[in-house]
């Protein structure tokens, strides 16, 4: 799993105006295609134009995907708040409202706001919110080990053992921990990704403690974009915990 942040001239590339920047938060909050709410069908939702919402190809039912987010009731500029997420992201010290206010131009009280909601959102978002689901258009959840460090003065392997949980497109969740056994791994995985998800694995042996694989049509389907040597398995807790 990749954790090098960006350069600030990558995200620029990535993100140049507020239209990038809508479809994205639209995609990761959505994906491309999902069960209309109003009509219930399977569909596509375009762009209205001029406005922050996508309506479905269906029904002209509209979504609004900043509801609900730091930047639903705001006229700052969606590349403007992206860009004081992406000092968030960089600064190891945190942002200072008079940094915000000097680097894009904003009254004191704004960049003060806008450091707050990002704070307050990251504190939501940042491994306190467990991963997954079971609605239909829940994401998928990536699990993976990484082993960090090297041998010790004995010789003896000495790495820390990090897991990693990913939502497709969205959130992370990664937890050190003691060992890299089923009994050290799940009550993680178990604590962090809904009951029910979508989760994507490799095939090592700690994982097949999971429920036995239950292959869906759509996870048949991501996982044939993906990699073919991952399983999708849903995620069910051991009876007696909740
Ligand atoms: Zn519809």
């Amino acid at each position: 799993m990749s954790t090098k942040p960006p350069t600030l001239k990558q995200f620029q590339k990535r993100f140049p105006d507020d239209d990038v920047c809508l479809e994205h938060i639209m995609r990761v909050r959505y994906g491309q295609r999902f069960a209309c709410e109003s009509c219930g069908r399977e569909a596509h939702y375009y762009r209205v134009k001029g406005r922050r919402c996508y309506e479905c190809e269906h029904c002209g039912y509209q979504v609004y995907p900043t509801a609900g987010t730091p930047f639903e009731k705001t006229r700052t500029p969606l590349t403007d708040w992206f860009f004081v997420m992406f000092l968030f992201t960089a600064s190891r010290n945190g942002v200072a409202a008079k940094e915000v206010q000097r680097q894009i131009g904003v009254t004191y009280k704004t960049a003060w706001r806008m450091c707050k909601e990002i704070r307050t959102y990251m504190g939501t978002v940042d491994g306190d919110r467990p991963l997954g689901g079971v609605r239909p258009f829940s994401p998928i959840v990536e699990v993976d080990k990484a082993f960090i460090g090297g041998k010790d003065r004995q010789g003896q392997d000495d790495k820390a053992v990090v897991l990693g949980m990913m939502e497709r497109h969205g959130d992370v969740v990664t937890r050190i921990v003691a060992g890299r056994h089923g009994r050290h791994v799940m009550p993680q995985v178990t604590t962090w990704v809904i009951e029910g998800s979508r989760v994507m694995t490799d095939d090592a042996r700690v994982f097949q403690h999971m429920h036995k694989a239950s292959f869906t049509k759509a996870s048949i389907t991501a996982k044939k974009n993906m990699c073919a040597e991952k399983r999708i398995r849903t995620i069910s807790k051991p009876s007696g915990q909740t």
